[in-house]
């Protein structure tokens, strides 16, 4: 059972699968380079203009491709930490320098995120919900954050897991960025969209940074195949946020059997949870796989569990029920 990656525990809806087998008879042209039908329906279902939408390979690659746009040697991003893996990879591919700001009670520091920001700062990184903690930050508290940006800083709302939100208090980015010239939205197709396997992610910001993002793509980054599964899985977005809602519903299952079992579990928005674990991090991760059940390890820090079907998320809390300790 893998629960690794958080990805959709559900297979391709049948109207993707045709949309896909369609496109299929196709793949010896190359594919549309601006994924001009793929734009145009994002736009659409989110209420934008078509030129505050990029597409790109996966949302790791509009923002390495933001990354490329914005850096250069000296230039500093700031994210908190623990978060996203791919942010310190992303940011040594461009010659940017990671200013990490750790957590505080597994939550984004705000205030110390705006206090690491200096006059080489290019770019801040907010992951809401936070990769692998599930912690949200609230409208208010991000308000007074970006408040206090300067305009020279992007701020890059990675907002992944935005479909399993469920507290009204976690703001919507797109809600924030439209009177802030400086904010930008990323989002993706992989994980309630269940299209991990073919990469398709956007941004939503103002023109001149979708623009960026278009301009550093590699041509025909997002293939076709890809574009006609995102162009159906907006299509079939009610049948998707069915299956989403069935995710949230599991992970308060999840979270609630594992609370008392014990265990000290932060409250999630996304479709994981998250144990702290410290040095037991390797062998609770070993007792899972045992139980025939993949997680994602930190080591020395904690465990990310995604959240599947009913009986993948069974198999894991019977290996936490029979795992000798605690985390509290
Ligand atoms: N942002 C966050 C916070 C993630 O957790 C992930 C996937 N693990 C991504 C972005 C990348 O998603 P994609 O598949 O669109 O590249």
């Amino acid at each position: 059972m893998k629960l690794s990656s958080n990805e959709s525990p559900y297979g391709p809806l049948p109207s993707v699968l045709d949309a896909v087998a369609a496109a299929a008879t196709e793949i010896n042209r190359y594919p549309d380079t601006g994924a001009t039908a793929l734009t145009g329906a994002l736009a659409t279902r989110f209420g934008v203009p078509d030129d505050h939408v990029a597409v790109g390979a996966g949302s790791v690659g509009v923002l390495q491709q933001l990354l490329e746009a914005t850096s250069e040697p000296g230039a500093e991003v700031v994210y908190a930490w623990r978060s996203f893996e791919a942010y310190p990879l992303l940011a040594d591919l461009a010659d940017a320098t990671s200013v990490r700001v750790p957590l505080r009670d597994e939550t984004h520091d705000l205030d110390a995120l705006a206090d690491a920001i200096t006059d080489r700062t290019r770019m801040v990184l907010v992951c809401n919900p936070n990769n692998p903690t599930g912690t949200t930050v609230r409208e208010a508290e991000l308000r007074a954050f970006l408040d206090r940006v300067p305009d020279h800083v992007l701020v890059v709302l990675d907002e992944a897991y935005r479909e399993y939100v469920r507290d009204p208090q976690v703001p919507d980015g797109l809600d924030l960025y439209r009177d802030r010239p400086n904010v930008a939205v990323l989002r993706t197709f992989s994980k309630a969209y269940g299209l991990a396997a073919l990469r398709v992610g956007f941004l939503i910001g103002h023109p001149h940074v979708a623009s960026a993002v278009r301009k550093t793509m590699v041509p025909f980054a997002v293939n076709h195949l890809a574009q006609a599964a995102a162009l159906a899985s907006l299509e079939a977005e009610n049948e998707l946020l069915e299956r989403v809602e069935r995710t949230v519903k599991e992970r308060g299952r999840v979270r609630d059997a594992l609370l008392a079992d014990g265990w000290a579990v932060p409250p999630t928005e996304a479709n994981f949870v998250w144990l702290r674990m410290g040095e037991a991090t390797l062998d609770f991760a070993a007792a899972c796989e045992a139980a025939g059940v993949a997680v994602r390890p930190f080591a020395g820090e904690g465990l990310r569990i995604s959240i599947g079907t009913p009986e993948d998320d069974d198999a894991f809390l019977a290996a936490a029920q029979a795992y000798p300790t605690r985390n509290t």
